[in-house]
C-alpha cells in the first residue's frame, strides 16, 4: 500500500510518519528530509535548493521530483508500501507523480491529509527542536525534554531547523495555502483524499490515519475525520 501524508507545516506529518515506518515498516520518502540532506552535503541540488528553503518557498518541482525518482529507484525492489511525505506540493507535480506511478507500477496511493487549525500551527513549528541524531521531535511550548536543549531518548544536542522561525513560518503557511492546499482538491476530485483531525494526543490521530487507511486494529468503527 502507499499513502501519501498531507498538511501544513506544523500539522504533526514528520511525527505520524515515524510511528507508520516504526510500527507497520512503511518505507518512508520525504522530500523535506532529502532536501536537507543534499543541502547539508553541498550537493548539486543542495546548493540549488538552500537559500529557497530558508526562504520558505517551494523548491522548483523539476528538482524535487528528480530527486523523489531517485529515492523509488533506489527502493523499488525492497518495498511496496512507501510513505509520500511533503511530495505532491503542486498541481505539476501531482502530474509527475502520476508519471512515476506508473514508470515504478506503484499502486494508487491513500491520501491522509491532518487537518490542524492554522491560529495552532505558528506556535507548532516555532517550538519545535529535533534531535540532532535520532530525529526525535520536542517542542519548547508543549512538549519540552526534561533537560533543555538535550534529546531524552539519546542525550545528543536538540537543534532548531533553519526553516522554523517564525518569520520564515509565516511564508510556509501562505505558500501552503495558495500552492499546496490545491493539491488537496484534487485528490479529493479523485476520491482519493480523507482529511483527519490532526489535533489531540499522538496516539490518537495515529489511530485515526490507520482508520482512514483501513488498518485500524478498531474492528467496526466509522471512518474518522471528514469525507473521503
Ligand atoms: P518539509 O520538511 O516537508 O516541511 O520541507 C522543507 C522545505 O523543503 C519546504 O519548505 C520546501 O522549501 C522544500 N520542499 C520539500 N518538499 C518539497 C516539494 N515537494 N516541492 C517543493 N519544495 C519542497
Amino acid at each position: 500500500m502507499n499513502v501519501i501524508i498531507f498538511g501544513p507545516p506544523g500539522s504533526g506529518k514528520g511525527t505520524q510518519s515515524k510511528l507508520l515506518v516504526d510500527r507497520l515498516g512503511f518505507t518512508h520518502l520525504s522530500t523535506g528530509d532529502a532536501l536537507r540532506n543534499a543541502v547539508a552535503q553541498r550537493t548539486r541540488h543542495g546548493k540549488e535548493a538552500q537559500a529557497i528553503m530558508e526562504r520558505g518557498e517551494l523548491v522548483p518541482d523539476v528538482l524535487v521530483t528528480e530527486i523523489l525518482a531517485d529515492l523509488i529507484g533506489m527502493f523499488r525492489n525492497e518495498t511496496d508500501s512507501f510513505l509520500f511525505d511533503g511530495y505532491p506540493r503542486t498541481l505539476v507535480q501531482v502530474e509527475q507523480f502520476d508519471r512515476l506511478c506508473e514508470e515504478y507500477h506503484l499502486t494508487q496511493p491513500k491520501v491522509v491529509n491532518l487537518d490542524v487549525d492554522p491560529t495552532r500551527l505558528i506556535a507548532r513549528i516555532s517550538g519545535r527542536r529535533l534531535c540532532s541524531k535520532c530525529k526525535a521531535t520536542y517542542n519548547v511550548h508543549f512538549a519540552a525534554p526534561a533537560r533543555e536543549g538535550i534529546c531524552d531518548q539519546c542525550g545528543s544536542a536538540l537543534i532548531q531547523r533553519p526553516d522554523d522561525t517564525t518569520e520564515t513560518v509565516t511564508e510556509r503557511l501562505r505558500v501552503y495555502e495558495s500552492i499546496s492546499r490545491p493539491v488537496l482538491e484534487a485528490y479529493r476530485t479523485r476520491g482519493w483524499l480523507s482529511v483527519l483531525d490532526g489535533t489531540g494526543r499522538t496516539e490518537t490521530v495515529y489511530e485515526r490515519i490507520l482508520q482512514a487507511i483501513g488498518l485500524s486494529a478498531t474492528a467496526g468503527e466509522p471512518e474518522a475525520g471528514g469525507a473521503p
